[in-house]
């Protein structure tokens, strides 16, 4: 079985077996301003460079993915013009064996539902933090699209911290101002940090060493989100929480004030929900992708 994820950067496909284990995997880079077809025909050379016959395909994609009609209902500027693609049609086109879509964070969300961090659980809330804030439930071991397979939009809610700040929604006060990885860079700039810092990897790891203000602006960023996960478990109830995304390689000055703020929300019954790190790393979008693809394989 073949696990693909699509992104703006990069598309990975790797070789998953029946039981979840990832055998062998290649990344060739997206070539998104070349347009959809040569992402689509990207995907595909991914696959064939696995250099092994697959009974089907699963593909966990960047933007909105209407699971059934196989489409991609919207997308950011990541992907110019992946909106409306027939994104499961193109590759059954290119490879000739059935296809199963969905979006990249519930693709995310699975694989770590079936062999890492969450394995065995059956409500599970994923939260990726990295240039967007996104998310993915899991009820009974399956995604909640919603009626508009458009569910998982964590990072707009709105959060206090963040009033009056522009979102890459459109909208204004959305956590996701506060809490992305390239809001906190800007934080970090704004208040006075140290210019030429081009990566949030560095702004961690001053905070790691004592930078104050470093850790001060992770910390900040950590708290508005941790409050709204807090409330999002309250109304979810789920096992487990999960965490992902480049975000959440900040270390402890990221992670504390996070589970602090998520604790301080939690209704009684909750308390001490399980927070965690994913564990499959950047390959759970892949093998939860692969596991779609064995739901359609002949
Ligand atoms: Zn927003």
């Amino acid at each position: 079985m073949a696990g693909v994820d699509i992104g703006g950067t990069k598309i990975s496909a790797g070789l998953v077996t029946g039981d979840g284990t990832l055998e062998r995997i290649v990344t060739v880079p997206t070539p998104a301003a070349e347009g959809p077809a040569a992402v689509l025909a990207a995907a595909a050379g991914a696959v064939r460079g696995l250099d092994h016959d697959v009974l089907a395909v699963g593909i966990g994609s960047a933007g909105v993915i209407d699971p059934v009609g196989g489409l991609v209902r919207s997308a950011t500027d990541a992907l110019p013009g992946w909106a409306g693609t027939d994104l499961r049609g193109g590759l059954r086109d290119h490879l000739g064996v059935p296809v199963a879509v969905d979006n990249d964070v519930h693709a995310h969300a699975l694989g770590e539902a079936w062999t890492g961090a969450a394995a065995g659980r059956r409500t599970v809330l994923l939260v990726a933090v990295g240039t967007g804030v996104g998310g993915s439930l899991l009820v009974d071991g399956r995604v909640h699209h919603g009626a508009r397979a458009a569910a998982g939009h964590v990072g707009h809610i709105a959060a206090t911290p963040a009033a009056g700040l522009p979102c890459t929604c459109g909208g204004t006060g959305h956590v996701e101002a506060v809490s992305s990885g390239p809001a906190l860079l800007t934080a970090y700039l704004r208040r006075g940090g140290t210019p030429g810092t081009g990566h949030l990897s560095r702004v961690a790891a001053a905070a790691g060493a004592g930078d104050e203000l470093a850790a001060e602006v992770l910390a900040d960023g950590a708290r508005a989100l941790g409050q709204v996960i807090g409330g999002l478990a309250n109304v979810l109830d789920p096992d487990v929480v999960l965490i992902g995304g480049g975000v959440s390689r900040c270390g402890d000055a990221w992670w504390h004030p996070l589970l602090e703020a998520v604790e301080g929300e939690l209704l009684p019954p909750l308390r001490g929900l399980p927070v965690h790190p994913g564990a499959l790393g950047p390959a759970a979008a892949v093998i939860g992708a692969a596991r779609l693809g064995w739901a359609v394989a002949a």
